[in-house]
């Protein structure tokens, strides 16, 4: 099933090569739209299948900075679409309350931008000093430019002479987004077909051959591409591909959602608030905040979830509905199944936290891409996209673990039994390990080849954020931390004299 090459004297006979998706969730047009872009010029049709009886999860309104890359990829401006979607921007995520133990209230976790490698070298030898048991400034917030803008409500667009690039995501409005994203599609002539999937047919070698629908037929295609949410229709119905779960390491599966009026000052981050079960998120989108309460039903009921929602809201005499979702935590254990691989939920979800759904999503479009356009469908390219994406998902889990086997709170058992979890990996073992016994995080993570997931920043951040460090030692330092911190903070303050506008100002308005 490669891309036909010429064959000398014979003229060029292409086999159109037929490519469904199936599932028009933020996941299904998301691939569309990047296989319609990245093949435009090849005999491929791309055909996307969704029923609306079904629906789509209508949650996921925060992203990382691989957003931004996906619309550069398309060539899409931040003008066209961001208004479309009540889009904001997103520099960084606030931690408040997960450690209050260690005397922090709350801490910053910013996407890194080009500019902090002047200062993020300070950032880790404060912290390794602070290991060594000395006081040395350890915010993240005041050590990364993102984390200057958050605390100064700034946008991250910088005047044309600004020498850096800055990276940054975007909060957005989920239905439109996926709205903003079938149009586009269908402009890059992806064929979108409406039609409820009750059955699949398979070829003896176990390929998928066609799926059966009871409004349109048979629909044949060489590829399948499962993007049908939670319910994984293709790859665990049909293909019976196990789902691996991560429930051992991270107890939450349930979410309640309201959304809140939006303040005048918009913020430029998402807060991500620890409460008596669970953690709370805040989204600001132009016209309202996005919130919900992720929490385990193990511990609490949704009727309790609710209750302790709406309190953290100030919302608990408020008639506005709240909606309740359950979500499967964990992922596919082959992400590629003879002639189908699995996207967005239908491969796996790890809980909303970082909002790396959406990223994951597009690394593995991606990287199937890559492997589609080789051509070379070997057992040995599956496995090892197989291997690729099974360590994606679970290096982000153990990121997303740390924060709760970290945690210091004491007010219930869910917090406590967090921090007793002994369901952790060795990866993650041996990180909190090189960093308690004050050893060099940053060779560590080199060792684990980890930089491309979260890398030794985004690590410093989360431990340095807690308060993770040995007790102080009796004689401080005094004057003498090993790099001024105030010449840093001066540095980054001065960078943020160029973002000089707010966000109400930088978001972008559709041209009349
Ligand atoms: C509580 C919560 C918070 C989240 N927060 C974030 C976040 O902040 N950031 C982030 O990146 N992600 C987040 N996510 C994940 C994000 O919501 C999803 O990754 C994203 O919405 C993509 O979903 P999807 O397209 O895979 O599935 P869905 O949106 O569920 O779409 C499934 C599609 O499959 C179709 N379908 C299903 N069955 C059939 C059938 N039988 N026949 C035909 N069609 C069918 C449906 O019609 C639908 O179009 C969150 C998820 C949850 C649960």
């Amino acid at each position: 099933m490669s891309f036909c090459e010429p064959i000398a004297g014979q003229p060029i006979k292409m086999k159109t090569t037929r490519i469904c998706i199936v599932g028009g969730g933020t996941a299904g047009w998301m691939a569309a739209n990047l296989f319609a872009a990245r093949w435009s010029d090849k005999p491929i049709e791309i055909l996307l299948l969704e029923s609306p009886d079904v629906g789509i999860v209508g949650v996921g309104e925060g992203s990382t900075p691989t957003l931004k890359r996906f619309f550069q990829l398309l060539g899409i401006a931040e003008s066209e679409w961001m208004s479309r979607c009540n889009a904001t921007y997103k520099v960084n995520i606030k931690f408040t309350g997960w450690s209050p133990q260690s005397g922090i209230d709350q801490y910053s976790h910013p996407f890194i931008s080009q500019i902090d490698t002047f200062s993020q070298r300070a950032f880790f030898v404060n912290c390794r000093t602070r290991r060594l048991g000395l006081a040395t400034h350890t915010n993240p917030a005041d050590f990364l430019i993102n984390g200057v803008l958050a605390q100064q409500n700034k946008g991250p667009l910088t005047p044309e002479n600004f020498p850096f690039r800055m990276e940054y995501g975007y909060h957005f409005d989920s239905y439109l987004l996926g709205e903003f994203l079938a149009q586009h599609a269908k402009k890059l002539g992806v064929i979108h077909q409406q039609a409820l999937i009750c059955g699949v047919e398979k070829h003896a070698n176990g390929d998928i051959k066609h799926l059966v629908s009871k409004d349109a037929g048979n629909i044949a295609a060489d590829w399948f591409v499962d993007c049908s949410g939670f319910s994984s229709l293709l790859m665990q119905q049909a293909l019976g591909v196990k789902f691996k779960s991560y429930k051992d390491n991270l107890f939450n599966d349930a979410a309640v959602v309201m959304p809140t009026d939006i303040s005048t000052n918009i913020p430029v981050e998402t807060t991500a608030t620890a409460i008596a079960n669970g953690w709370c998120w805040k989204i600001p989108l132009t016209n309202r905040y996005g919130n919900g309460y992720v929490y385990s039903s193990d511990f609490i009921d949704s009727n309790q979830a609710e209750k302790e929602f709406r309190q953290h809201l100030n919302m608990s005499d408020s008639e506005q509905p709240c909606r309740h979702l359950k979500m499967k935590v964990g992922c596919l254990e082959n992400h590629w199944q003879n002639n189908c691989i699995g996207l967005g939920l239908a491969q796996g979800f790890i809980e909303p936290l970082e909002a790396t759904a959406l990223h994951l999503v597009q690394i593995c479009a991606e990287m199937f891409m890559d492997d589609f356009s080789d051509g070379h469908f070997s057992q040995q390219r599956q496995s090892q996209y197989n291997q690729k994406v099974t360590e994606r998902f679970e290096r982000v889990r153990d990121y997303i673990v740390a924060h709760y086997k970290l945690n210091t709170r004491n007010d219930s058992d869910y917090w406590r039994a967090n921090r007793a979890n002994t369901h952790i990996s060795d990866s993650l073992s041996q990180l909190l390990d090189v960093w308690y016994r004050r050893e060099d995080l940053e060779q560590e993570i080199a060792r684990q080849n980890l930089e491309s997931h979260f890398g030794t920043v985004s690590w410093h951040c989360l431990l340095a954020g807690y308060g993770a460090f040995p007790r102080l030692a009796d004689k401080q330092p005094g004057t003498g931390d090993l790099y001024k911190e105030q010449n840093i903070q001066h540095f980054l303050q001065g960078c943020a004299l160029n973002f000089n506008l707010h966000q109400q100002n930088l978001i972008p308005r559709l041209s009349p």
